[in-house]
């Protein structure tokens, strides 16, 4: 079977002290057989560049948190075997979906210089009642939600079009520019525009995760960037707040060097405990990192050092960036050190605080501490890593997001995902 895809795929870069980028590329490839175990078949992708990153200045991204109790066994098993039909009828789906998109912006649009805002009516969605199989029209196989980081450029809304194309079950965005301190306020046109998406579209709110601004460092010894950071930290949090989001992820900083890591610690904790005082709905939901450089939150202990000083436990959290944390360390791509990592994230952290993963494989070998991702089953973590993870059941229910490089495009990626699914 050979199937033509186009894809615009976000190219995520999430080292603290490097500048971000964010790229849209699609280029022709071929693609064989990603395990000889795993049999995948034949595809052709089309992936071509779309656009620099300096287009792209209204790039978001941002997370959310779940209350979503995991598919029944039956209703997963009922959709497991997807068929040539079904496949091309979910296509068909989400084609119909990007229109309705496109024609409920237009109205939107088109109306009034002030539209009535549409706010997000929880009993509209799917999954509102917390147990569903589709999301976004989608099967949802084995209680996973996996989906992508998809390019906000051009607005807010583009992000639930972008979703619905690589047939994502979830997605993450940036909120604003991710290079850029300041934005201008959240229009209520965006807002609008963004929330009819959603509502067109069926994306449930537990199942996006916006990415924070790249620049931020929350535990920052100099006095002015940790000011400009909380400043920014609590901006994003109000926009998660005000489209409707629940959750909202990003990197926990960084002593430079400069501090010890309890002070840094000390800091991100005062960082979160003000931003959460001053809004309401978000979780703020900090991402594991790779240890790289003076970068904190590599270590599951630092994890919990943030939750600990986190006053509100109810509106804390925790992303796992698969990368990140094998780069620090932790041996996901063998069973006993991915039975390691689990145990020791169970013990330290707890899973009931584990609102959202980052899937990326890594270019780097285990613990070298280097935050360079790579496409699933291509780099040191392997399908077999991968696999584990989408058959654990404690990962369900909660957004997993790629942000892998181009090379594999995001829909092929999301699909060989779930035929890991056992
Ligand atoms: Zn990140
Ligand atoms: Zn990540």
């Amino acid at each position: 079977m050979a199937t033509q895809q186009r894809k615009a795929k976000v190219d995520i870069k999430s080292e603290i002290t490097s500048e971000p980028r964010m790229t849209r590329s699609r280029k022709k490839r071929q693609l064989a057989k990603q395990d000889a175990n795993h049999q995948q078949p034949k595809i052709a992708i089309s992936v071509k560049k779309e656009s620099s990153p300096e287009e792209n200045n209204s790039e978001l991204s941002h997370p959310s948190k779940p209350k979503y109790k995991r598919v029944s066994k039956k209703s997963s098993g009922l959709t497991e075997q997807r068929t040539g039909k079904t496949a091309r009828q979910s296509e068909a789906k989400s084609r119909d979906q990007k229109v309705k998109i496109k024609e409920s912006l237009n109205i939107v649009a088109t109306a009034d210089k002030k539209p009535k805002s549409k706010k997000v009516k929880q009993e509209e969605r799917p999954n509102s009642q917390g147990t569903s199989d589709e999301m976004a029209g989608f099967v949802v196989k084995g209680g996973k939600f996996v989906g992508a980081h998809t390019s906000a450029a051009g607005g807010l809304w583009n992000a639930v079009s972008g979703a619905l194309e690589i047939k994502g079950r979830a997605f993450a965005l940036f909120l604003k520019s991710q290079r850029q301190w300041k934005a201008k306020p959240l229009e209520e046109d965006v807002v609008d525009k963004f929330q009819s998406a959603l509502n067109t579209s069926g994306y449930h709110p537990d199942f996006i995760l916006p990415h924070g601004s790249y620049l931020l460092n929350c535990g920052s010894p100099n006095p002015e960037t940790l000011e400009k950071s909380r400043a920014c930290l609590l901006d994003e949090v109000q926009r998660c707040q005000r489209l409707g989001l629940n959750r909202y992820n990003f990197h926990p900083g960084s002593t430079c060097g400069d501090i010890p890591v309890d002070e840094c610690l000390d800091l991100i904790g005062e960082s979160i405990n003000t931003v959460l005082n001053e809004t309401s709905q978000v979780t703020i939901v900090v991402e594991n990192m790779s240890c790289q450089g003076n970068t904190v939150g590599g270590k599951f202990e630092e994890l919990k050092g943030i939750i600990d000083r986190v006053k509100d436990k109810s509106r804390i959290g925790v992303c796992l960036d698969t990368c990140h944390a094998f780069a620090a360390g932790y041996d996901l791509s063998t069973e006993d050190g991915y039975k390691k990592m689990t145990d020791e994230f169970d013990k330290l952290v707890g899973f009931h605080y584990l609102k959202g993963v980052h899937l990326n494989d890594s270019k780097g070998k285990v613990g070298c501490h280097l935050d360079r991702h790579e496409n699933i089953g291509k780099g040191f973590i392997g399908l077999d890593g991968f696999r584990r993870l989408m058959n654990d059941k404690r990962f369900d229910g909660i957004p997993m997001i790629l942000e892998t490089p181009p090379g594999l495009t995001d829909a092929e990626e999301i699909e060989l995902l779930y035929d890991m699914v056992d």
